[in-house]
Formats: structure tokens, C-alpha cells, sequence
């Protein structure tokens, strides 16, 4: 990605704890970064507790809201992590530590650089942690299109909830998106988040949606051509991903934004009249990256791939 010089990779800066308890419950917090979780608290979770495991999770959340100040400046920014949505207030869930996008939306709020958000969350499996932390807070629209038979089985109340069926392939996901971005769009938000789960592809060991490559080729161009004709600013995500060949879900993270930000393709697609200083800004963004791979997860994940460890 690095290597057609349209996008700058970096490692991402630690979060620092204060970030943190924008959108966390400060003993949470605490007992998390100094290793005093209960032991069904770490179950939870997922992942074993180790001081690697605190350093990897600040970074992911620090990658966000890097790429939050990024998109500031420049109209978007991205992460290669994050999208941890099932982090909720005050405990982890499915491999997910800290919500990065609550974090950074609150960020955003907190600094009066935002004050209506909309996270748009794709993944196949419902952002309940996002959907919770926003539950009673207006200013914040979050949106979740999941398949319905997954996990979390006992589901939160997003402001928007579109659960797709078993088998749901690219035509039914496109058309359900398509109405439901509109939706989104009428709430007239200042900033968007995207988390780009890459898990309702076919070939996702984990999805039970069947979207093709194509297809999700196609739900992220919708997304972001969306975002950008209303000119919000925004930051997308990665999420989760299992599929097998692993191959798959990486083409699928990594297609859309080869084809489509600040490429040819998307100058194109605008003609020349519409060659203003947003595209151009597009082109100058960077992508902020940390030392470890993105995830989302449920707690069986890791034993489906037969992994010990988190990956
Ligand atoms: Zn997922």
C-alpha cells in the first residue's frame, strides 16, 4: 500500500489514559492497565492479560484518533486496527479491549471539533459495545448492519439496527445499504466513522453473509462516495475478518482504498469540474498503522483458527 506513494504509513502513537476515559469507566480503565481485571472480566475479553496486550491495545486506539486529527486536516484518515466495537463501557467483550471509534468520537466532541457523529458500522456482527456507550446520547447516530444469527447473540439497541439474514448475498446487502445510508445521511453528521469489517465475504469463516468481492468492493465505495458528496470528514477502520484463505480478507481490506482514495479511479469517477482541493487532499493522507494485525473477534475465534494466541 505503502509502495504506489498515494498513501504514508506510520506506526500509531499510544493513546494516553485520559483519551481513554472519555468514553471508559476510569476503574475499568485502571484495573486494565495495571493487570487487576477479575478472571471473567479478562474471559470476557478473550485474550490472556499481559503487559504486550496494553501496549498493543493503546496503540489501536491511538491509531484511531491519529487518524481522526488526520482526517481534520485533511478530510479523511485511516487505521490499519481498530473497529474494536464490541468494547463497552466499563468491560471488554469478543476481543475488544477499548472501543476506538467511542473513544475518538468522544474526543471529538470533547474538543468541540464535532458535535453530531455517525458511526457507520458494517461488520457482520453487531457493534453492541458502540451501540451502548451512545445508547442515550442523541448527538451520536450508530448505525449497524449485521447478520442476525451471529454474534453477539444477545444484542444491543443501536440507533439504527439492520440485521440481514443468513446468506444475504451483494444484491439484498446493496439495496438494504443504499436505503439505509440515507438514513444515516438525514442526521446531518459533522464527522463519520467507518468500520470496515471485512467479514460478510463469502469465504469468511465467521460471517454467514455472502457478499462477493466485488460486493464488498461496492459497500465501500457506496460508503465513502456518500461521505464525500456530503463533505464530512471521516475515518475508516479496519474490523473483523476470518476468512480462509486469510488472503481473502486482506485483498478485502486493502482493495477498496488502493482503488478508490485519492486514485485515479475516484478522479475519474468526479470528472474534471469536480477537481477541487478535497480530492487533492485525499491523495496527501496517510494511514496510520500499529505493530499488530486489526481485529474485532468473538471469544470462540481464536480456537476456530486453532490459535493460542490473539493474532
Ligand atoms: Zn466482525
Amino acid at each position: 500500500m505503502a509502495s504506489d506513494g498515494r498513501f504514508c504509513l506510520e506506526p500509531a502513537p499510544l493513546a494516553d489514559r485520559e483519551a481513554i476515559e472519555l468514553a471508559h469507566d476510569p476503574e475499568y480503565v485502571s484495573a486494565f492497565l495495571e493487570g487487576t481485571l477479575s478472571a471473567p472480566a479478562i474471559r470476557r475479553i478473550g485474550f490472556p492479560w499481559s503487559e504486550e496486550l496494553v501496549q498493543r491495545t493503546m496503540a489501536s486506539v491511538g491509531s484511531t484518533l491519529a487518524a481522526t486529527k488526520q482526517a481534520l486536516a485533511n478530510h479523511w484518515g485511516g487505521t490499519l486496527a481498530g473497529g474494536t466495537h464490541h468494547a463497552f463501557r466499563a468491560e471488554g467483550s469478543g476481543f475488544c479491549v477499548f472501543n476506538d471509534i467511542a473513544v475518538a468520537a468522544q474526543w471529538l466532541r470533547t474538543n468541540n471539533r464535532a458535535n453530531r457523529i455517525a458511526v457507520i458500522d458494517l461488520d457482520v456482527h453487531q457493534g453492541d459495545g458502540t451501540a451502548q456507550i451512545f445508547r442515550d446520547e442523541p448527538n451520536v447516530l450508530t448505525l449497524s448492519v449485521h447478520c442476525e444469527v451471529n454474534f453477539p447473540f444477545r444484542k444491543q439497541q443501536s440507533k439504527i439496527d439492520v440485521s440481514l439474514a443468513e446468506g444475504v448475498g451483494d444484491a439484498e446487502y446493496l439495496r438494504t445499504l443504499e436505503e439505509t445510508l440515507s438514513r444515516v445521511f438525514e442526521f446531518g453528521p459533522e464527522f463519520v466513522f467507518y468500520q470496515a469489517g471485512a467479514d460478510p465475504l463469502y469465504s469468511d469463516a465467521l460471517g454467514k453473509l455472502k457478499l462477493t468481492h466485488a460486493g464488498l468492493i461496492a459497500r465501500d465505495r457506496m460508503v465513502m462516495e456518500a461521505v464525500r458528496e456530503r463533505g464530512s470528514p471521516f475515518v475508516i477502520t479496519m474490523g473483523g475478518g476470518y476468512s480462509k484463505p486469510i488472503e481473502n480478507t486482506v485483498l478485502a481490506h486493502f482493495e477498496p482504498p488502493r482503488k478508490f482514495l485519492g486514485s485515479d479511479e475516484s478522479d475519474s469517477q468526479e470528472g474534471q469540474g469536480e477537481q477541487t482541493g478535497r480530492c487533492r487532499a485525499y491523495e496527501v493522507n496517510r494511514i496510520v498503522i500499529h505493530p499488530s494485525t486489526a481485529f474485532d473477534g468473538r471469544a470462540d475465534q481464536a480456537v476456530n483458527n486453532g490459535a493460542k494466541e490473539p493474532r
